[in-house]
């Protein structure tokens, strides 16, 4: 049997690309049971969108540019601010009272690189674990989408044509199962576990970009890796964060040697 789209992790990327996919039939695979085991759970300060009487996404373009000193695709830029404030909102609407202010609008804080406040929040830090509880439930829901937990992808399929013909996976019970599909979405996060010292999960360890490159495929900026500058060097891995809350409101972290800097401008 071939699949006609195979998407491979459970994070806010897989879970967003199978529900836009309807309705078109969807094989949905993640190694950790559903929302465990990806960085979407653990986001805390927010959406970055226009979303502000004072902001645009002219405005937001401006600052994501200024902010990557010179390594910022322009183009990427505009297109990453522009539709942030339709999709978040439908993000936040999904998980109705997270984001609530007593007088209705947003809850927005000022983090670093941003000239106004444009990260939505959601029950101060807890904005990742509520647009994956909200996707999770929508995704359970859906009829289009057939989720199998616990399976691992391994390796992907060659095929002369297409290039990519599924995955090969194991099940459960630690079986090698083949998955064909005519096409497959490989959205299984970061690397920052291969580090020794994280701020992501220790298990995304960027399995998939290994078994693309394994198949020909040409691996773009695998450089850029997330790091969160408000980790605790207490011996832990991953590291905790001081919250992106406190960051959000302005806190004033200072570092061993008794140098401090503004967190939102950071
Ligand atoms: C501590 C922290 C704070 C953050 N704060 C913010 C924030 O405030 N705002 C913001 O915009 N972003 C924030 N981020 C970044 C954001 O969380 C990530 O960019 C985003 O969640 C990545 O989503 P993803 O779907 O690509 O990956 P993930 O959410 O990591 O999902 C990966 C999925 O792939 C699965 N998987 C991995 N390998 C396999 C395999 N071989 N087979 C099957 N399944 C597999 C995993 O189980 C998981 O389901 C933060 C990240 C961290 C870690």
């Amino acid at each position: 049997l071939t699949h006609p789209l195979l998407i491979v992790g459970a994070g806010i990327a897989g879970l967003w690309t199978a529900l836009k996919a309807a309705p078109q039939p969807v094989v949905l695979l993640t190694g950790a049971p559903l929302g465990e085991g990806s960085s979407t759970g653990w986001a805390q300060g927010g959406v970055a969108a226009a979303l502000g009487p004072d902001d645009s996404a002219a405005l937001h373009a401006r600052d994501t540019v200024m902010a990557g000193a010179g390594l910022v695709d322009e183009t990427a830029a505009m297109v990453l601010a522009r539709p942030g404030p339709v999709k978040s909102a439908r993000c936040m609407i999904w998980a109705p009272g997270l984001n609530a202010r007593t007088d209705g609008g947003w809850a927005l804080s000022r983090e670093a690189a941003h000239s106004v406040a444009r990260v939505a929040r959601m029950k101060g830090d807890q904005a990742g674990a509520g647009i994956l509880a909200a996707l999770i439930e929508a995704v359970r829901a859906a009829d289009h989408i057939e989720i199998r937990e616990g399976w691992r992808a391994e390796a992907l399929l060659p095929d002369l044509k297409a290039g990519c013909a599924g995955v090969l996976a194991r099940d459960p019970d630690g079986k090698l199962a083949p998955i064909e599909a005519a096409h497959t979405v490989l959205a299984t996060g970061s690397l920052g576990g291969l580090y020794a010292v994280t701020t992501t999960p220790w298990t995304s360890q960027g399995q998939a970009l290994a078994m693309a490159a394994e198949l020909g495929a040409v691996i773009r900026d695998p450089e850029f890796v997330q790091f969160h500058p408000t980790a605790i060097d207490i011996g832990r891995d991953p590291a905790p964060l001081a919250t992106e809350a406190l960051r959000g409101d302005g806190a004033v972290l200072v570092d061993r040697k008794g140098s401090s800097l503004h967190a939102g401008r950071a």
